[in-house]
């Protein structure tokens, strides 16, 4: 267990940096210093700890879910006033498969059980138990690095198709 001296944020021992404010984190605390800290967390903190990393929404993924739903904001607008200019372009579809993925990305930072048991359900088909399943690390990291690909690469994409005429 660690314990970022800037935010206060409790996390478990993988981390270099604060899950939640990205400060570099110190050594893990000793085992005297961690029952101190559990018994002055709230029952609800210490679940919320207990969960993976994966089930936990940090202000960074409110932050870049808001920055998501502009963005396929963006889109629909783009949809409503430059429906001809798209069509023309054949760009109708592609414009409503990036909505649909836009937004998935959003609903999976802001609602991470949802986006695990879409996963799990996509692994029914491979694995004969799947309900047992926890994320791993990789899975962590892949879904990250999703959410800032399909961010980045949409807000590049839209900005192009504004400047157009
Ligand atoms: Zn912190």
């Amino acid at each position: 267990m660690k314990k970022c001296k800037k935010c206060g944020a409790i996390q478990d021992n993988t981390h270099n940096k604060c899950i939640e404010c990205g400060q570099p984190l110190n050594a893990q605390l000793t085992k005297e210093e961690e029952v101190n800290v559990k018994a002055g967390m709230s029952e609800e903190m210490l679940k919320l700890y207990n969960k993976k990393d994966y089930f936990y929404i940090s202000r960074l993924d409110r932050i870049t879910a808001l920055l998501l739903m502009a963005d396929a904001i963006l889109y629909v607008m783009l949809l409503i006033t430059r429906k001809e200019f798209l069509m023309e372009k054949g760009f109708i579809p592609i414009t409503t498969v990036l909505i649909i993925i836009i937004l998935m990305q959003a609903i999976g930072l802001l609602f991470p059980k949802v986006s695990w048991a879409v996963y799990k359900m996509r692994l029914m088909f491979q694995i004969d138990d799947p309900q047992n399943l926890s994320p791993s690390t990789t899975v962590v990291f892949m879904k990250r690095f999703m959410v800032y690909a399909v961010l980045v690469g949409t807000y590049i994409f839209i900005i192009y198709l504004y400047l157009q005429n």
